[in-house]
């Protein structure tokens, strides 16, 4: 007997409940009757949907139990803790009655198709009944989408890495957390790089602790569940209830999908090659805005303001620089969370000096060169000067207080170009 219970839209912006508690909350209960309970999957879904909680994850939890022991145990869980009252909490719950090694391809497909496309609950309604899930929704159907995309997730995803989060006990949840931040940096330092956006050294803030109310007082990402379990428990503070180690897609750009400008969709995630065609610039608010072009068509990209750093790197492009930028498309923008140079211009046309006396010479007409104001010097037109640039060719990124949470770290390595990591 096998089954996996996928869990989606339980938790509340507002009120603080989190689906990945209420996964564990499922786990704990098979556990506690005896049955065997498989690593759980935390999946993030397409980030650029409209309609989301938090975070828009979804979580699965593979057990030996059957499939009806399964649905009852979740489905009282789900009950108790989803925050139901908030019109936008949509629960989805979806039970598949076989192990992950026999899920099926069209259901790993909708996985996929979660994190790149965009599903309606019909989608996940007509796969649930060919599949012959069982299903529950407590309000409208929203929830099932994900939770059927985290039962899929198990053969969609190539690239997996480890999330160990430690719960609250629930008298303080809403309190402040009591966490030591210098052990978290010291933990940070530790296991650096393979564990990663546990803090930002560049704003001193300890990423891994959320700042929202609920159930988590921490998460530590990283490569694998024994790294992160070490690292999560060496940070000193208030006592954790519970924990568990998820394998997960963050950190993994499995959102980004290969596009053209020109073609591009919006609320997709894209990685398309471009030419910078105007200068960054600085907008009200602190965002920096470019366009990138390629032969026929040009996109605005922006570096928003809660990236920080990252638009000193934006700002640092110039025109004729050829790019690869990564992001969401939305409203016709692309919001920036990686870029890789490929190309820098090094030289600009210039007005010439004058050889004689040194001073910028002016323009003697249309088509007619330069002469100088002070003596007989002319030039027949601009002049090339070298400039310096700031950047390189490779890949430049968001800090990790503005990472979000499926982007992958370049400490994660398997870039194309040197990566210039934030850490
Ligand atoms: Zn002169």
């Amino acid at each position: 007997m096998a089954a996996i219970i996928g869990i989606d839209d339980t938790d509340s912006r507002d009120r603080g409940m989190c689906t990945t508690y209420v996964g564990t909350m499922i786990a704990n209960q098979l556990a506690e009757r005896g049955w065997t309970v498989r690593q759980p999957i935390l999946f993030r879904c397409n980030p650029a949907v409209q309609r989301k909680t938090r975070g828009n994850a979804a979580v699965a939890v593979p057990t030996d139990a059957d499939a009806t022991t399964a649905f009852d145990i979740a489905s009282n869980v789900v009950e108790h803790h989803a925050v139901t009252a908030d019109p936008a909490t949509n629960p989805g719950l979806v039970v598949a009655d076989h192990s992950p090694e026999t899920i099926s391809p069209t259901v790993a497909e909708f996985a996929m198709d979660a994190v790149r496309t965009h599903h309606v609950p019909a989608d996940a309604v007509a796969l649930i009944n060919d599949c012959g899930y069982k299903s529950k929704v407590w309000e409208e159907q929203w929830g099932l989408i994900g939770a059927l995309a985290a039962i899929g997730a198990w053969d969609a995803c190539e690239d997996w890495t480890y999330e160990c989060i430690l719960y609250r006990d629930r008298q303080r949840w809403g309190t402040d957390r009591v966490v030591d931040t210098a052990s978290v940096f010291t933990v940070a330092d530790r296991w650096y790089p393979e564990i990663w956006d546990t803090v930002d050294r560049e704003t001193g803030e300890p990423v891994c602790i959320p700042n929202t109310p609920g159930p988590v007082l921490l998460g530590i990402r990283g490569e694998s569940p024994s790294v992160t379990r070490a690292a999560a428990t060496a940070i000193e503070g208030e006592t954790p209830t519970t924990s568990t180690v998820f394998r997960t897609n963050q950190g993994t750009d499995m959102h980004l999908q290969a596009g053209e400008i020109g073609e591009l969709t919006n609320r997709h995630c894209y990685r398309v090659t471009g030419e910078v065609r105007t200068s960054p610039e600085t907008r009200r608010g602190g965002h920096v805005f470019f366009t990138l072009g390629d032969q026929s068509q040009t996109i605005d990209c922006a570096a928003f303001e809660p990236t920080k750093r990252f638009r000193d790197r934006v700002r640092s492009l110039r025109i004729g620089d050829r790019i690869m930028a990564c992001g969401e498309v939305t409203d016709g923008t692309l919001k920036l969370e990686k870029f890789a140079v490929r190309d820098l211009v090094d030289t600009i046309q210039v007005t010439p000096n004058c050889p004689d006396c040194g001073r910028s010479m002016e323009s003697a007409g249309a088509n007619q060169g330069y002469r100088c104001r002070s003596c007989t010097q002319t030039a027949p037109g601009k002049v090339s000067k070298s400039v310096s640039r700031t950047l390189s060719i490779g890949w430049y990124e968001v800090p990790p207080v503005a990472r979000r949470h499926i982007a992958k770290p370049l400490v994660r390595g398997g870039f194309d170009a040197q990566t210039y990591p934030e850490q």
